[in-house]
């Protein structure tokens, strides 16, 4: 309901402006072609109202309405019946009559699509109804220089307001959905990349890799005994050391390195143009200054990390070879005592490590 009354808010303040300059200068060319025509006082109140006033008023009427987006419709309905209205009343005088129309149109179809487009022609027939009602029907084709000058600014002005909100609203949707995307290749905890999406970039590098005979490396990262730490501490203290490793993998790797969270304890990391000592450098060092973790509250808590590393290698058929190979080379870590690092290249090696 609040997101609604939101949408329909920020609507009202979409149309606001354009109302604003569509209904005063149109407001012009409607006063150039009424001017010759002799018609009761109170026609020219109503056009002052409506060019100058009602914007206001309409904003006005929307903004505090519970239902702020239909009762901007409704709006939308009223301009569409009192442009048919001074169409009729200013005899159908071919230039002002189509500037005022058409103008009319776009506005409907660009607030509401074919659907507000119906609805508005038939409240502009209305509008012509009740001035041929009042006045009777008259058509009069013939149009001076000044009725023509007085028609320019609307041709002009108002499409061009009209675009700048339709640019302004499509910007708007593009940055949402940059916005959104992101979100959904993001780990809401970390903020890494969260597994499908590490995935996918894994299978990009891997193709890259077989066709350039790139090296690269990958690392799956796995928090030891971390069940023991959620199950002394808590979770909340559990999520910490999660988020805390997310932030050392920031802190110590390149920016074009892609790291993402596997899942639970496990993160994943790919070392583009890396070979396997340097992959192992990087890792050794994650590795210690991860041992050095202190939590205020829990200055006991210690946490330490197993590291499988895989070099790619181009016998490799599939990324899921690649992977296999980071897994059993973090299988051998967990197996050989945890807190270090073992690695597929060439006959698995272990780097022994001395708990920190
Ligand atoms: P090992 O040394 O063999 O890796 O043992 P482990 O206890 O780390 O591994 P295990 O897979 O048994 O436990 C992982 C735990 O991670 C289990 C699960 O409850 C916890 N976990 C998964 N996701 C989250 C999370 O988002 N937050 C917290 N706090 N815990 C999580
Ligand atoms: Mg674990």
């Amino acid at each position: 309901m609040e997101n609604q009354r939101g949408k329909g808010l920020s609507f009202a303040r979409r149309i606001y402006w354009p109302r604003i300059i569509g209904l005063g200068i149109g407001g012009i060319s409607v006063f150039a072609a009424l001017y010759p025509l002799a018609l009761p006082g109170w026609t020219w109140a109503l056009l002052l109202f409506h060019g100058l006033l009602w914007p206001h008023l309409a904003y006005q009427l929307s903004t505090r309405s519970a239902f702020p987006y239909q009762a901007e419709r409704r709006n939308l309905l009223y301009d569409s019946m009192l442009g048919g209205f001074w169409a009729a009343t200013l005899q159908f005088n071919p230039l002002p009559a189509v500037t005022i129309l058409s103008m009319m149109a776009m506005n409907n179809v660009a607030a509401g699509g074919l659907r507000l487009f119906i609805r508005g022609s038939l409240a502009q027939g209305i509008g012509i109804l009740a001035s041929w009602l009042l006045f009777g029907a008259h058509f009069n084709t013939q149009i001076s220089a000044l009725q023509i000058y007085a028609c320019l600014p609307m041709l002009t002005l108002y499409p061009l307001a009209v675009g700048m909100v339709c640019y302004r609203l499509a910007i708007k949707l593009s940055e949402h959905k940059r916005a959104l995307s992101a979100l959904s290749r993001t780990d809401s905890l970390t903020g890494l990349l969260n597994h499908g999406s590490w995935k996918d970039l894994l299978h990009i590098k891997f193709h890259k890799c077989q066709q350039r005979q790139m090296e690269a490396c990958i690392a799956l990262i796995d928090i030891d005994h971390f069940k023991a730490i959620n199950d002394t501490y808590g979770h909340i203290i559990g999520d910490a050391v999660l988020r805390h490793l997310s932030n050392e993998l920031r802190r110590n790797l390149r920016h074009d390195d892609l790291a993402g969270r596997y899942g639970g304890d496990e993160f994943c990391v790919i070392l583009p143009r890396m070979n396997p000592q340097q992959a192992l450098d990087v890792m050794e060092r994650l590795r210690r200054v991860f041992s050095q973790y202190r939590h205020p509250q829990v200055p006991e808590l210690k946490a330490s990390l197993s590291i499988g590393l895989a070099t790619f290698d181009p016998v490799y058929q599939e990324p899921s070879s690649w992977l296999d190979a980071a897994d059993q080379a973090l299988y051998q870590a967990k197996n050989t005592g945890r807190n270090r690092i073992a690695s597929n290249d060439g006959p698995l090696r272990v780097s022994r490590t001395q708990m920190a």
